[in-house]
């Protein structure tokens, strides 16, 4: 069933998502970051149909959503010092952070790790599913696993229509990229397992340390060991083959992209910032105007569904113009760097 939460919830409709969430059924909804496919945290088989719905490999852990900060207690350890700074500073909002698990937790939600991943969101939307369905709700990203993140409601029908019990449509997401995520290690110090919205220099300034985990920028091998089974897998990609071009002057930048048009003689789809559109001579569905340069916020905003967008061509090459690698550029660097294969021109 499809419910337009657009403008308002739906106080009758909320009901019933809740209970559909309560008797073990599956849905989407909003949060500030991206859609997610939600279940019951607490019920095993209604996790599982999530892993099903999205062809998710087992071993990778979902994150657990919870209404407010009160309901930690319930399935978490007592959080150390820095942990608590962290909670204090960063939840509600875009940022998750890794816990100690306690029992309730089944092992299917947390890929048998000792540590489950906790959010609490502050999209309304989400907030009240959380609430008055009255338990935790496991939820990872709106997509088939691999493709990029549901940012809005035509995406994800397309995807995933008929293999859940509700869609909640509350439009486009706010920030369109995932939550940060972060561990904190034996020696106290925040790791960045993934980034997002809160960056590296947010929670630097409250502790004081921060570390980016290695991996966060280079390539993963599927049988390595890392500390976020998310890292390994091919992630935010659309059908057709990517490439990234980060070239710190715009003459260089417009000479790749214009090397790759010619060698993929025009058959592709420039994701480019709105100034380079003239520069390019493209029709214009083979140039997506993301952005203006160095409107990061909205880059994030509207990366997922321009991935898909370019798709409808169905071009050889998607070119996709990077950007720096600060605030929330970090973020976008990490999924685009993993879109493309790690195919990157860096000058
Ligand atoms: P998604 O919900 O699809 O946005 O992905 C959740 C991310 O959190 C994935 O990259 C997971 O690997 C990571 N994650 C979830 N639980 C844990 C955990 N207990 N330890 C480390 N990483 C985790
Ligand atoms: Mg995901």
């Amino acid at each position: 069933m499809y419910y337009n939460w657009k403008e308002a919830t739906n106080t009758e409709e909320l009901k019933v998502i809740c209970n559909l969430i309560r008797n073990g059924e599956i849905v989407i909804f909003p949060t500030e970051t991206v859609y997610g496919i939600g279940a019951n945290a607490l019920d095993a088989n209604a996790v599982g149909k999530i892993f099903i719905a999205k062809g998710r490999p087992s071993d990778n852990p979902l994150i657990v959503h919870l209404a407010d900060k009160g309901k930690l207690g319930e399935i978490v350890e007592e959080p150390n010092e820095v942990e608590q700074k962290l909670i204090d500073a960063f939840m509600p909002g875009p940022f998750t952070l890794i816990l100690k698990r306690k029992p309730i937790i089944p092992d299917i939600v947390t890929a048998g790790l000792d540590t489950v991943a906790i959010r609490i969101p502050n999209n309304v939307i989400a907030r009240g599913i959380i609430t008055y369905s009255g338990v935790p709700i496991a939820a990872p990203s709106a997509n088939v696993s691999g493709k990029p993140s549901g940012t809005n409601i035509e995406d994800i029908r397309k995807e995933l229509e008929g293999k859940v019990s509700a869609i909640v449509d509350g439009g486009e997401t706010e920030i369109g990229l995932e939550s940060t995520v972060v561990k904190v290690n034996e020696q106290g110090i925040p790791v960045i397992l993934r980034p997002g919205k809160v960056t590296p220099e947010d929670i630097e300034r409250l502790i004081g340390k921060v570390i980016i985990d290695n991996n966060v920028l280079q390539k993963v091998d599927e049988k390595e060991v890392v500390e976020s089974p998310g890292m390994k897998y091919k992630h935010y990609s659309p059908e057709a083959k990517c490439k990234l071009i980060c070239c710190q002057d715009d003459l260089d930048e417009i000479f790749y992209i214009k090397k790759y048009i010619k060698e993929y003689q025009g058959n592709v789809v420039v994701i480019g910032f709105e100034e380079h559109k003239e520069k390019l001579f493209l029709e214009d569905e083979r140039f997506i105007a993301i952005c203006n340069k160095g409107d990061l916020e909205k880059y994030a905003k509207n990366i997922y569904s321009a991935l898909r967008q370019a798709d409808k061509v169905n071009p050889k090459m998607i070119i996709i113009e990077g950007v720096k690698k600060q605030g929330i550029g970090y973020a976008i660097m990490n999924r685009l760097l993993r879109t493309c294969e790690y195919d990157i021109i860096e000058k």
